[in-house]
């Protein structure tokens, strides 16, 4: 026999108390981020121009534009770096539910000294050994 699990939303003082949702509002606060200066201003600090050779031998006006990974010191297309906070967002010896939305907000939009750019792999390392440490 299956139970059916009747999820009745709870209304305190007109408002609907929510599920935690933390998880998805910090994504949802990381898209914005993505967008904002925080993460131009990172790129261009790993920014790396080079003089594109074209097929005929000639030097293209457009250079081609590579980032630097702060920990390999590889360069990569935009497509494969990530700006990655070098304090993690979620601190080692915290969970998100016990962090509050401003805490949350405040350090994805960190000083901008606290963030680099990694390439893919470099950063999957790094958040692999973050989640090691923690939890
Ligand atoms: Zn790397």
């Amino acid at each position: 026999m299956k139970k059916k699990k009747s999820k009745e939303i709870q209304i305190v003082n007109d408002r609907p108390v929510w599920p935690p949702m933390k998880n998805q509002i910090k994504g949802a606060v990381r898209r914005i981020f993505r967008l904002s200066p925080w993460m131009k201003l990172s790129l261009q600090k790993a920014r790396v121009e080079k003089p594109k050779v074209l097929k005929d031998g000639t030097v293209s006006k457009k250079p081609d534009v590579y980032y630097r990974c702060a920990m390999c010191l590889g360069e990569f297309k935009q497509k494969d770096v990530q700006v990655d906070h070098i304090v993690p967002v979620v601190p080692i010896d915290k969970t998100i539910q016990e962090m509050s939305y401003d805490e949350i907000v405040d350090r994805i939009f960190c000083d901008l000294s606290n963030l680099q750019v990694l390439c893919k792999l470099c950063h999957d390392i790094k958040t692999k050994n973050e989640k090691k440490q923690g939890r």
